[in-house]
């Protein structure tokens, strides 16, 4: 049970110490009760109380939460989580488009391994194997295509196609990055057949890469993006976001898509200004190349595969599916790390991350493998 975190650390109901690397799942973009205005925007104290520990690892129900249980009959309360609204409300932006200018096209490319959330339709939009036997039948009007690979994406375009829609990195399926190319080819084939290009940074997005946005790598300027996670720091919050020429969901009728309450906007309007500053994407930048360059010599001691990603959001191959093993290894160890797919970890800390706290990571990840390897041998 964690009951306490600052910056880079967790501590549990026994006084146990953890590096976290998870925050979340990227959501506490500058670690646990982050600073200054980030922490006062939604009130002193609560950014502490709402550490974001992630969704495997217990923390202390929010007292509001803990009263909506003493107040009813039931015995659980989970909070909707935002992200996936905001890629619902981008999902139907898209079909209120086609409607009034495509002649009722509505159908959205997305990605085979793509994961836009948990809501019907955004689980429908989302590429996961595990997702498709569940909850069916599921929302109709989503085509997979390929990532990185422009022909099956011409060869699904037909007049009932409206958008293509992806994320830049494709995080929950092994950090899996769009090259700039493939992201620029994108745009350009969206040009051409009138369609709109969505993007959904909701993992990629608030300076996660060591650009504000992902999309800035590419040079390119997609139609709608959808921010969250990192936006609210800790406390549920998410962005939809669209050009002038896309935007046909009107606030004249609010009631078509939901709304949030103005302390979550000035809690991301406080880490926005946190972030979007120069030498901030930097020290994001130079700390995602220290972590890379960290796992390649860890991969080369250790015989592993590949590093992938880009700034603060890295995977590193392991070759074998022995992700779970060297996870709960960590945790027991006091590092929190998180393994995708049975084959990969995946490293997502605080951007505000310091190289001591990387290479603290590293030594753990190390003497972790160096036994591995030595019970290998021994079998
Ligand atoms: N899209 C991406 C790329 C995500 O990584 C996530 C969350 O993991 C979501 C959408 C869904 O966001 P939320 O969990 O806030 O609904």
């Amino acid at each position: 049970m964690f009951v306490r975190g600052a910056g880079s650390y967790l501590w549990d109901d026994s006084r146990k110490r953890y590096l976290d690397f998870v925050q979340g799942w990227a959501v506490n973009a500058l670690g646990h009760s982050p600073p200054g205005r980030c922490r006062s925007a939604c009130g002193a104290g609560q950014a502490a109380a709402d550490a974001e520990p992630g969704l495997l690892q217990r923390s202390e129900p929010a007292s509001s939460r803990k009263a909506l249980v003493e107040n009813s009959c039931f015995d659980q309360v989970s909070s909707p989580i935002p992200g996936a609204e905001a890629n619902e409300g981008a999902i139907k932006l898209a079909r209120k488009y086609g409607a009034k200018y495509k002649n009722g096209a509505f159908e959205i490319i997305t990605f085979e391994g793509g994961f836009h959330g948990r809501t019907l339709a955004t689980m429908s939009a989302s590429g996961k194997k595990a997702f498709e036997p569940l909850f069916e039948p599921k929302v109709s009007g989503f085509r997979k295509a390929k990532l990185n690979d422009l022909d099956p994406v011409k060869a699904l375009i037909s007049d009932n196609t409206v958008a293509v829609m992806l994320e830049p990195i494709q995080g929950e399926a092994g950090v899996w990055p769009a090259t700039d190319q493939f992201l620029q080819e994108l745009r350009a084939l969206t040009k051409e057949h009138g369609l709109l290009l969505i993007v959904d940074e909701i993992q990629t997005g608030m300076g996660r890469t060591g650009k504000l946005f992902h999309y800035e790598h590419a040079g390119i300027e997609p139609d709608i993006m959808t921010l969250g996670k990192g936006i609210g720091g800790g406390v549920p919050l998410a962005a939809l976001l669209a050009t002038d020429a896309c935007v046909v969901l009107r606030t004249r009728r609010p009631g078509r898509h939901l709304q949030r309450q103005s302390v979550d906007v000035r809690r991301g309007l406080a880490v926005l200004e946190h972030v979007a500053t120069p030498e901030f994407l930097k020290a994001v930048a130079d700390a995602g190349l220290f972590l890379e360059s960290e796992l390649q010599k860890l991969s080369a001691r250790h015989g592993l595969g590949e590093v992938r990603g880009r700034g603060l959001l890295l995977a590193l191959d392991l070759k074998l599916p022995i992700g779970a093993a060297i996870v709960a290894e960590a945790l027991a160890d006091g590092v929190l790390i998180n393994s995708p797919q049975p084959d990969a970890l995946r490293f997502m800390p605080a951007l505000n991350v310091t190289r001591e706290e990387i290479s603290l990571m590293i030594d753990c990840l190390d003497a972790i493998l160096v036994k591995a390897g030595a019970a290998r041998r021994v079998a």
